[in-house]
């Protein structure tokens, strides 16, 4: 008699408390969503005394399967790595509007998604949806904030005015050829990783004379600085931050000497103002081969380095970028 109402309490808790697990946990970095199939398995009220078990074996489901994010509030210039377990392959993954290109970690097989966002990112929350090969998806979302960014003064030397620079033609030509040429350039889409290891400084010695993002005014003309400036005696060696495939190595009037690097997956790295040139097009690179050698070529004002990194055309911080790579992918 008092059994079946007891039986119904306990049915009630029981299936109360794997719906409440069920809503906490998927919030977090081991966020996931579960095959359906395995979900109407999970809370089947049949299941009785055996439900405690059956959470159980839930749990140990959601330790093979996860999706972690290195962050999910993120800042202008960040460079965004999710990676998910290797226990479902990823078929597709896009943030916002934009695909993101999975690899499979070598040494881990963990799969390995990396989305940079760019300086002038629209601050704001963006989906993430990843959808893997057994039909199943995983939904998410990360926030963008405002960098605040240094302003300073477009600079010339009496020398370069004397050979014909000036801020307005500076930018318009930088606007209307040179970035043109070298988003033509990293446009095609390597969908395959090139490297295996991390990225590496593309200095020996790093020393930080320009900041990534800095706004370049001159009257109503602006430039955004998309890289890092840094300083090196003239002649020093300038290595491939990774392994890869050389995309340009020409000559330009602002820009310089300039070596661009597909590494795969939509990753270049550039290398500007260069010296001497010391690679042809087409020709693999490893990590720490030689490209060149630092210089003042086209506008600069004194020899250095001029470092970029973008992702399918996002500009990113190419320090962060390094540092964020190694750690969220945890590569060693
Ligand atoms: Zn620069």
């Amino acid at each position: 008699m008092r059994a079946a109402p007891l039986l119904v309490v306990v049915l009630v808790l029981s299936i109360a408390m794997i719906l409440l697990a069920r809503t906490f946990v998927p919030r977090s970095g081991e966020a996931l969503q579960l095959p359906a199939a395995i979900a109407v398995t999970e809370v089947a009220p049949e299941a009785g005394l055996q439900g405690a078990e059956k959470e159980g074996s839930q749990r140990s489901v959601l330790e093979k399967s996860y999706v972690r994010f290195s962050s999910q509030s993120l800042e202008q210039g960040d460079t965004l790595v999710i990676a998910a377990s290797p226990a479902r392959k990823v078929q597709t993954g896009a943030v916002g509007a934009t695909d993101v290109d999975f690899f499979e970690l070598f040494q881990r097989g963990e799969w390995i998604g990396l989305y940079g966002v760019d300086a002038k990112m629209k601050p704001g929350t963006y989906g993430v949806r990843i959808a893997f090969e057994d039909g199943s998806a995983y939904r998410d979302e990360i926030t963008v904030r405002t960098r605040s960014f240094p302003v300073s003064e477009l600079a010339l030397t009496p020398d370069l005015e004397a050979r014909g620079y000036t801020p307005k033609n500076i930018v318009e030509n930088i606007v209307e050829e040179e970035n043109r040429i070298v988003r033509d350039a990293i446009a095609a889409i390597t969908h395959a990783a090139l490297f295996t290891r991390p990225f590496e400084n593309p200095l020996v010695r790093m020393e930080i004379a320009g900041a990534y993002g800095t706004i370049r005014k001159s009257g109503s003309s602006e430039l955004q600085h998309l890289g890092v400036d840094l300083d090196a005696p003239r002649g020093t060696h300038v290595m491939a931050v990774n392994d890869g495939a050389v995309r340009l190595a020409r000559q330009f009037k602002n820009y310089g000497n300039t070596v661009v690097v597909d590494h795969g997956l939509g990753i270049y790295s550039l290398y500007l103002h260069l010296d001497s040139i010391g690679v042809e097009q087409g020709a693999k690179v490893l990590r720490g081969g030689v490209l060149g050698h630092v210089g003042d070529t086209g506008y600069a004002l004194e020899p250095h380095l001029h470092f970029s990194v973008k992702i399918k055309d996002a500009s990113v911080d190419p320090l962060r970028f390094i540092e964020q790579v190694s750690r969220g992918a945890e590569l060693e």
